[in-house]
């Protein structure tokens, strides 16, 4: 069978890539091997605004309004919302934080991310707040599961999707590109962490981070804003909350840990004692392709030059993806320039 693109892993960087890419009447064939991945387990959430100095994401004032308005596209061609907008409450650990967040509050640049800054301790209810907190604009979280399951669906009813594990000594390179009776142009690898053992791509300076979260029921706690502490609280419902989560770069592994599962409830202990009480359902955890230059990693592959990679997008993914998957599909099909390109690694990481 003969396509354009053969795109390993329907995570969101597969899915939305695919999606863009179909969508420019390419022939795209997906393969997924149908496990969880860090876009399922994944919260979903965007938050322009980060840090202990209050600092701006990288190219988020293009990078947001590509993403809300892709999302709100997606919305009403699946008939239901994906991406939920919602205001965060980021409360201050202490007294340099109230510092960095007023001088933020100075900058006409921060203007759109940042509301009013509240200092009075214990001004939410239940909620432990000593130094006060500042409230967070252009936030809210992605449904990644929801948006995941419509694509799949999608490419299924488009007879492009296939549930597969490749092995990587299965793909004939030359004389030409061949997977199994798949004969595609070019193959794209969006295999998230996976990445790192792929033999074309593990020589790329990734720096993987596991991440565990938890959901849990609690039928009295109540909360309007998604909060922020160091970790964070989304309130999914009335009901139903995810907490999150973990940063560990030793253990890559997906099994959810009881140190885990300890230190994320400890810290919802600290401000939120409530909800801290409350039944977990599920503990999930999985690891972020986050990249040693926290830049995503896109291109091709340095002599294998029908090899590519879309990858890299760590801890932001839903944030980033769409822009960089319709600037990818610029690349490919107009001949522009690719964004964030992995040629500046040639020199410094690939030996041939
Ligand atoms: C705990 C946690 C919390 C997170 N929270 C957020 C957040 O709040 N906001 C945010 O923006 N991002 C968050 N992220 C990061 C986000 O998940 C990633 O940026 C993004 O989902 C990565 O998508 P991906 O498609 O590159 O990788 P993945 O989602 O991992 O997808 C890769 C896919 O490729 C498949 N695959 C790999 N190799 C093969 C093979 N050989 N054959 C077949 N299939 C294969 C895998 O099974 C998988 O389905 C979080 C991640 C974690 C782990």
């Amino acid at each position: 069978m003969d396509i354009d693109y053969l795109i390993i892993g329907q995570g969101l960087a597969g899915s939305l890539l695919a999606w863009e890419l179909i969508n420019r009447n390419c022939k795209v064939m997906i393969i997924d091997n149908g496990l969880e991945n860090a876009s399922k387990v994944a919260a979903g959430l965007i938050n322009p605004v980060t840090g202990q100095r209050f600092v701006k994401s990288i190219d988020v004032d293009h990078l947001l309004p590509t993403a809300k308005k892709h999302y709100a596209e997606l919305a009403s061609f699946f008939k239901q919302s994906f991406y939920i907008e919602k205001p965060l409450l980021r409360l201050f650990k202490n007294a340099n934080e109230i510092e960095a967040a007023h001088k933020r509050l100075e900058q006409s640049d921060y203007q759109p991310y940042l509301g009013s800054l509240n200092r009075a301790a214990n001004s939410l209810e239940d909620i432990s707040a000593p130094f006060g907190f500042i409230e967070q604009h252009n936030t809210g979280y992605l449904l990644t599961n929801n948006l995941l399951a419509c694509l799949k669906e999608f490419f299924i009813s488009k007879q492009c999707y296939q549930q597969a594990t490749i092995h990587y000594q299965d793909i004939q390179i030359q004389p030409m590109l061949k997977w199994k009776h798949i004969t595609p142009k070019r193959i794209i690898f969006c295999e998230g962490y996976h990445a790192s053992s792929n033999p074309w791509f593990n020589w790329l300076p990734f720096q993987l981070a596991k991440g565990e979260i938890l959901t849990v029921h609690h039928s009295s706690s109540h909360l309007e804003n998604i909060l922020n502490f160091g970790n964070w609280v989304i309130p999914l419902d009335e009901h139903l909350f995810r907490i999150g989560a973990t940063f560990d770069r030793d253990n890559l592994n997906e099994l959810s840990s009881d140190l885990g599962k300890v230190s994320l409830i400890k810290s919802l202990q600290s401000i939120y004692r409530p909800l801290s009480e409350g039944n977990i359902v599920k503990h999930q955890a999985n690891i972020r392709p986050c990249t040693l230059d926290k830049q995503p990693f896109i291109g091709h592959h340095p002599t294998h030059t029908k090899l590519s990679i879309f990858n890299g997008f760590g801890a932001k993914g839903s944030l980033q993806l769409p822009w960089y998957s319709q600037k990818f599909a610029d690349a490919l099909l107009k001949e522009a320039d690719i964004p964030s390109p992995i040629n500046r690694h040639y020199a410094t990481h690939f030996t041939a």
